[in-house]
């Protein structure tokens, strides 16, 4: 089988993924999860044509000429209903969020106003109709719909969720991911440090990954290179939505992770991406389970979990967004490249007065964790480059962030 393209392999895995189902959520545990029905105003907001300031309601006729004083003849506050209507030669003190009182056709902030006796006030400045004045129905109208399927919930969301009353409503389910490790070499996080052996990082680092998407992944341990052992951990992950599979994908004689899943009836979509690092990547699927082999080696395995299982799990979860956001940066210094497959080299971003700067985090070995741990960013060399030079402009896909964005946003 061909290498194939990161757009090909992410092309696959996107048309395999759909959204995993729908669950109703009250609106104090919806935060980061995508609604999955419309939502509509259950009233219009401002209810009714409101102050926009502290100030005076008057008839804007009255100060077309300036200075002009008009007579006060009630307070309203936000809260209360205006009692008198506003006549020629006068206004109303008002309040932010008070009705406007019959008669009155603007508002004057208090700043431009001055009591010159008892309840009689000073207009230095000709306001026009409609002057700071919120019209009913601006900010949402009765019965229209506010937010789409598809939204994903933000603060601000939660904001116009509980502004229409809405206590509990369908959103996405979010997939449930299960995280194996494989490999003879492994010590677990509480096994004796053997110096013989590699700490199993991935299982960790993953985890990671998959609580940054707003899901708590079950992690199922370490299965040894042993066809009997990994069908047993294999067939346990079959169970969740999601299982990833670190290690044991490549084509070593030990690597059983994709005959064994084969013979669990995971159909394989593919394993091999011209991709650097990690280019062992494995897809496959059940009726019920998408099933990623990722490469052994730490940075492999992340960087492939950024550029594939991060949009299929953001589609499952009803997102629309599926990508990282993508900055472009001037590269701090050159780099060398042979063409024929699409790298990330992890980068610090700094910035200067003309954007950000790409600078790379260090050694960048598949198994150099500390690059990734430094890296605010991956630089995306694309697959027919020949090298970049100090100062060209590059592509920098975010590590963080809650923002992603529509497009893949960097050509491979
Ligand atoms: P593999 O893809 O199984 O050939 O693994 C490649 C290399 O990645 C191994 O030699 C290990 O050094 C490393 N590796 C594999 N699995 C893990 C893991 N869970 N944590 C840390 N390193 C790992
Ligand atoms: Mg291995």
């Amino acid at each position: 089988m061909e290498h194939l393209r990161v757009s090909e392999a992410l092309g696959i895995i996107l048309e395999s993924v759909s959204v995993a189902g729908v669950e109703t959520v009250t609106l104090e545990q919806s935060l980061g999860r995508v609604l999955a029905e419309a939502i509509s105003a259950n009233r219009d907001l401002p209810p009714y044509d409101v102050s926009a300031m502290d100030g005076f309601a008057l008839r804007s006729a009255d100060v077309a000429n300036v200075p002009a004083q008009l007579t006060i003849i009630e307070d309203i506050k936000a809260g209360d209903m205006p009692g008198k209507t506003v006549q020629a030669g006068q206004c109303a003190r008002i309040m932010t969020g008070a009705p406007v009182p019959q008669g009155a056709d603007a508002v004057i902030r208090v700043e431009d106003t001055q009591e010159v006796a008892a309840n009689i006030m000073q207009i230095d400045k000709v306001v026009k109709s409609g002057n700071d004045i919120r019209l009913q129905g601006e900010g949402m109208k009765n019965g229209e719909v506010v937010l789409q399927a598809g939204t994903e919930i933000t603060p601000g969301v939660i904001g116009v969720l509980a502004t229409v009353k809405a206590a509990r409503f369908a959103v996405y389910r979010r997939p449930r991911v299960a995280i194996l490790s494989t490999g003879d070499e492994l010590e677990g996080m509480h096994d004796p440090v053997d110096p013989n052996k590699i700490p199993n990082s991935n299982s960790y680092a993953l985890m990671a990954q998959v609580q940054a998407l707003g899901i708590e992944p079950v992690l199922l341990g370490i299965a040894r290179d042993d066809p009997v052992e990994l069908e047993c951990y294999l067939r346990h992950g079959l169970e969740y939505d999601v299982l990833l599979v670190s290690g044991g994908t490549s084509v070593g004689v030990h690597d059983y992770v994709r005959p064994t899943i084969e013979k669990l009836g995971v159909q394989m979509k593919f394993w091999r991406v011209a991709i650097k690092p990690g280019h062992p990547l494995a897809f496959g699927t059940t009726s019920n389970t998408f099933v990623f082999g990722l490469p052994g080696n730490p940075v492999s395995s992340m960087v492939c979990f950024e550029e594939f299982v991060i949009p299929a799990i953001r589609r499952m979860m009803g997102n629309l967004r599926l990508h990282r956001r993508t900055v472009m940066a001037r590269l701090g210094h050159p780099v060398k490249f042979r063409p024929g497959r699409t790298e990330f080299i992890r980068v610090q971003l700094t910035q200067d007065a003309g954007g950000y700067i790409a600078n790379s985090t260090g050694t960048q070995s598949s198994g150099a964790l500390m690059s990734m741990a430094r890296a605010d960013g991956l630089l995306v060399v694309p697959f027919d480059s020949t090298g970049l030079l100090e100062g060209e402009l590059v592509t920098v896909q975010l590590l963080d962030g809650t923002v992603f964005q529509d497009e893949i946003g960097f050509r491979e």
